[in-house]
């Protein structure tokens, strides 16, 4: 075992283990080699994370925000001095290569940090005046929050979440997808380091029951989800039961229209990025790329010819671009789409098979509305390429999903570019560009692509709720 943490959970400053919880293996997706063994959360060891949270949170919200953040800004120096070995570690457990994790992974978790460790301080109420009378308000903390990360940006999704909960006074309890466990414990050491108070930031093991159960604990305030919808209907059902605050960022099948104007380099390199990046395992990609019928020979010509040109292999090797699955049983899903794909009538461009937990970058064309491909979250590399004629018909088509996370538009037109993105249902939007997420920008889906926001000055609204104090400046005027 090669990153055998010191012990499962992170609780109140502390590492903690109860061998009587079932047994995780972490498995390195490129090697399948077993990388550490973990146990699951026991009802002791979440207890004992809930009432650690609740009790540091107390104190916390009572710090001036100014130093609230200024751990929040240490903690994300760490994580850039740490840089390498963190970027290490996330490629032994997601399977991604050094190359990306180096730069996206947890470079963005500290980017959030920073971000939200400066915004803490700027945050206010507002004074209302009322004749003689006024009343003002104050932001507070929610109280004890629980994250549930999925498997495919673990640290990031850890860091996005624990920033603005920490910024604005919460406290979290963490729950990391049992695939990929080990980044989170790495960010509760750190927070430990940046001076964060123990009980702040605790990380519990374990499958979705360990999350069933934080979800319905009457300690917290407040659950913020990333995963599939499928899980998302189900959090968000058990937290309505205690009228719990909640941010859902569920899955997506994201149009990404390409108009015959568009530059051509540019739209098929975001097309790859929006579906290859991350071996096509991230939940806003552009999966449903339209590609308008005067472009579309030399779209497809550019688009076989680079991505054929990927190279996978071992995710530690720098020169590599594309790395395994994250698991066997994702490759196994994956590879379903593929063949029903085919069965389907879809053209395959490239690609189409795979090696162990590789799988080569896809592409399909003729894909049509009614095929599975068009309408499932894949979660893997394979794009789907749909022709169109007329603006007005791929708006409606684009439309024509429950999804609505993201959407991009390739065009020289840019009033054609606003009219199109203005018409799109998605909550995240790119203009000839794709799947950049800067912290400062809000991030989130429309429809059941989610609710709420994170990152951006938005996200704060999720993580705190406002006090309306009405004061009174003179006599009671009473009728009785
Ligand atoms: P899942 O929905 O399977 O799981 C998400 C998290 O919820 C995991 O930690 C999981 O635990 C936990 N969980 C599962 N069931 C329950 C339950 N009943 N109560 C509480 N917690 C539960 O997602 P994946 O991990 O498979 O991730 C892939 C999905 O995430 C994709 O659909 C993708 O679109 C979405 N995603 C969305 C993003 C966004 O921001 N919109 C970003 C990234 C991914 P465990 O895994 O241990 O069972």
């Amino acid at each position: 075992m090669i990153a055998q943490p010191n012990a499962s959970h992170f609780v109140n400053g502390c590492w903690m283990e109860d061998s009587d919880g079932a047994l995780i293996e972490v498995i390195n997706p490129a090697t399948g080699e077993v990388i550490a063994a973990l146990h699951e959360a026991t009802p002791a060891v979440i207890d004992a994370a809930l009432a650690a949270a609740t009790q540091a949170q107390k104190d916390w919200a009572t710090r001036k925000p100014i130093e609230r953040g200024r751990i929040l800004r240490r903690a994300a120096d760490l994580i850039r001095a740490y840089g390498e070995s963190l970027a290490r570690l996330e490629t032994l457990d997601t399977g991604k290569p050094l190359q990306e994790t180096l730069v996206a992974d947890w470079p963005s978790g500290a980017d959030a940090l920073e971000y939200f460790g400066g915004l803490a301080p700027t945050v206010t109420g507002e004074t209302i005046p009322l004749g003689g009378d006024f009343a003002y308000t104050l932001r507070e903390a929610l109280g004890v929050c629980v994250g549930l990360g999925a498997w495919n940006y673990p640290s990031q999704i850890a860091c996005w979440k624990a920033a603005p909960a920490l910024a604005m006074g919460n406290a979290m309890v963490f729950k990391p997808s049992e695939v990929t466990p080990l980044g989170a414990l790495q960010l509760a050491e750190i927070f430990i380091e940046a001076g964060l108070p123990a009980g702040l930031f605790n990380v519990v093991q374990g499958r979705g029951a360990v999350g069933a159960s934080l979800v319905t604990d009457r300690r917290v305030a407040k659950v913020s989800l990333t995963g599939s919808v499928p899980t998302g209907r189900k959090v968000y059902a058990a937290a309505a039961d205690g009228v719990r605050n909640v941010t859902m960022e569920l899955g997506g099948k994201s149009p990404l229209i390409i108009f015959d104007d568009a530059d051509l380099e540019s739209a098929v390199g975001a097309a790859m990025l929006g579906n290859f990046y991350s071996a096509g395992q991230v939940c806003s990609n552009g999966t449903r790329v339209f590609v308008q019928k005067g472009i579309k020979d030399a779209f497809l010509a550019r688009l076989k010819a680079r991505a054929e040109k990927i190279v996978l292999g071992d995710p530690m090797d720098m020169t590599t671009q594309m790395g395994p699955l994250v698991s066997a049983v994702q490759v196994e899903k994956v590879m379903g789409y593929v063949e029903g794909a085919v069965a389907q009538g879809a053209t395959l461009i490239c690609g189409g098979t795979r090696a162990g937990l590789f799988v080569e970058p896809t592409v399909f064309a003729d894909v049509t509305d009614d095929m599975v491909l068009a309408s499932e979250e894949v979660f893997g590399p394979v794009m789907a390429v749909l022709n169109f004629d007329s603006e007005e018909e791929v708006v409606s088509r684009a439309n024509k999903t429950d999804f609505g996370l993201a959407a991009g538009v390739f065009t020289a037109d840019m009033t054609r570019a606003h009219r199109v993105i203005g018409a799109l249902q998605a909550g995240t939007c790119w203009i000839n560009t794709y799947n950049l997420t800067p912290v400062e920008m809000p991030f989130g889906g429309s429809k059941m692509s989610g609710v709420g926001r994170e990152n951006g000055k938005a996200a704060l609204d999720y993580y705190s709720q406002i006090k309306s104090v009405y004061v009174g400046m003179g006599p009671v005027d009473a009728p009785y």
